[in-house]
Formats: structure tokens, C-alpha cells, sequence
């Protein structure tokens, strides 16, 4: 029985394959953060227009008081009048028409200081209420600013990484054939994402679908590449890179390990 090597083709696209998942994986992360940044301005604006909005009640509620403040004084400068008039008056029929107009003034005293007393209390609330949100604004603001440079710091990590990634990706595509990493690349762009993927219990398991019977074999010798005839993605046989978890129960055995990765020299 002659031993087979897994093709390093297959070796390496599966490699690229991890990297430009890592890669992907740090660039949706640094898309990501102008959003997150948005996020906070747009919480603050949203608080700060509901500061806004209790302001501009309070400043409503507080000139209507003060117009009624005024009404209050006048009314009781009439009761005050009428009464300096009470002594001066000769008939009985403008005594009674001075004295209904003094009672009459006085009820209107009566409702409008009870009116302004439920409009001192409105005010207060308000007050009380303002101060509230203005005591959670300035957390927020607090937070939002050691938010952002929280993910300034991050984004900054991230382009560092991406940069790193990519580096290292420019070395493993060195190693792969023109034409199969055009392919490569290809079906990454469509997929927006995986184009070299394992093929399991002869089913491809980016779509699913079972691989004919024939390609699957192929698959198992380890020295060709495979395109899945449903998502033309392509495709390795998992079995040739076990990983620990992974149930192997059902899987034909290959007809060959793959060879042992060489270990550094260890001096005994
Ligand atoms: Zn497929």
C-alpha cells in the first residue's frame, strides 16, 4: 500500500481559506465602528431634544403663571378699590351692586390662586424632571466619550491586524497556482465569502447538496480539487484535516493518512 499525501495544493487553498475568513471577520469588525460611533451622537442628539422639549414646557407653564400672577394682583387692586368705595356710596342699590362685584372678584381670586398653586407644583415637577436628564446627559456624554475612544483604540488595533492579515495573506497566495486561486477568488467575491470548503458524508457543506459519487472519491485520494456541481464552490474532503471535535464515526476511512507535519529538530 503506498502512502498519499493530501496534494499541498489542497493544503494551502485551505489555509488561504482559513486567513481570508480571519480577514473577513476583522474587516466587517472595522466596518462596523463608524455605525457604532453614529449610534452614540444619534443617543445624545435624542436625549438632548427631549431636554430641549421639557425646557421649552417649563417656559410655557412659567409665563402662563406669571400672567396669571398679574390677573391675581389686579383682580385684588379691585376688591381693594371697591371696598375704599363702600364707605362713599349713598344708595342701597349701588351698595349691592358694589358689594355683588367685590364677591364676584373675590370667587375669581379664589380659582385663580388655586389655579397658580397647581401651576407652581406643574413647575416644580418639571424642574425636578429637568434636573434628572440633565444629570443623565452628562453621564451619557460621559460614556459616550470613553465609548468612542474605546473604539477609536479599537478601530486602530483592527487596521493594524487587517494590515498584519493581509500581509500574511500575501505570502500564502505565493504558494497557490494561478489559475486556481483566480477561481479562488472568483467564487469569494460571489459568495461573499467561502469558496474552498470541505466536503462531509459526501455532501458539500456550504450548500448541502450531495457530491456525486464519482467526484467524492476524488475527493478522498486528496490530489484534486472538486468544484460542488451545485454552488461551484470548491470543495476538499474534510477528512484529510481532522479537526478534535469532529465526528469522524461515519466517514470512510482515506486510503492514506495524511503525512505527519515534520517537527522542528529536537536535540536529545
Ligand atoms: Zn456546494
Amino acid at each position: 500500500m503506498t502512502t498519499t499525501k493530501v496534494h499541498p495544493q489542497i493544503a494551502s487553498l485551505r489555509t488561504l481559506q482559513a486567513q481570508d475568513r480571519r480577514l473577513t471577520a476583522l474587516e466587517r469588525q472595522l466596518a462596523d465602528i463608524p455605525r457604532r460611533l453614529k449610534e452614540l451622537d444619534t443617543d445624545l442628539v435624542k436625549l438632548e431634544q427631549m431636554l430641549d422639549n421639557e425646557r421649552t414646557k417649563l417656559e410655557d407653564t412659567r409665563s402662563f403663571q406669571t400672567r396669571q400672577e398679574i390677573q391675581l394682583a389686579e383682580e385684588e387692586e379691585l376688591v381693594r378699590n371697591s371696598k375704599a368705595k363702600l364707605g362713599q356710596i349713598k344708595t342701597s342699590r349701588e351698595l349691592n351692586a358694589t358689594q355683588r362685584e367685590i364677591d364676584t372678584t373675590r370667587r375669581m381670586i379664589t380659582a385663580r390662586t388655586q389655579e397658580i398653586g397647581k401651576l407652581r407644583e406643574a413647575v416644580s415637577t418639571t424642574e425636578e424632571r429637568i434636573a434628572k436628564m440633565d444629570t443623565a446627559l452628562s453621564e451619557l456624554r460621559a460614556q459616550a466619550s470613553s465609548e468612542k475612544e474605546r473604539l477609536t483604540a479599537e478601530q486602530t488595533k483592527l487596521e493594524r491586524a487587517i494590515k498584519r492579515a493581509q500581509k500574511a495573506r500575501s505570502g500564502l497566495t505565493a504558494d497557490i497556482e494561478r489559475d486556481w486561486l483566480r477561481r479562488y477568488e472568483r467564487i469569494r467575491k460571489r459568495t461573499g465569502g467561502m469558496a474552498f470548503v470541505p466536503a462531509r458524508r459526501e455532501r458539500c457543506t456550504a450548500c448541502k447538496m450531495m457530491v456525486a459519487h464519482i467526484n467524492y472519491m476524488r475527493l478522498l485520494k486528496g490530489q484534486e480539487i472538486v468544484a460542488c456541481e451545485n454552488c461551484h464552490r470548491l470543495l476538499y474532503w474534510a477528512g484529510h484535516f481532522p479537526a478534535p471535535d469532529e465526528d469522524k464515526a461515519k466517514e470512510p476511512k482515506p486510503k492514506a493518512a495524511p503525512a505527519p507535519r515534520k517537527k522542528a529538530k529536537v536535540s536529545s
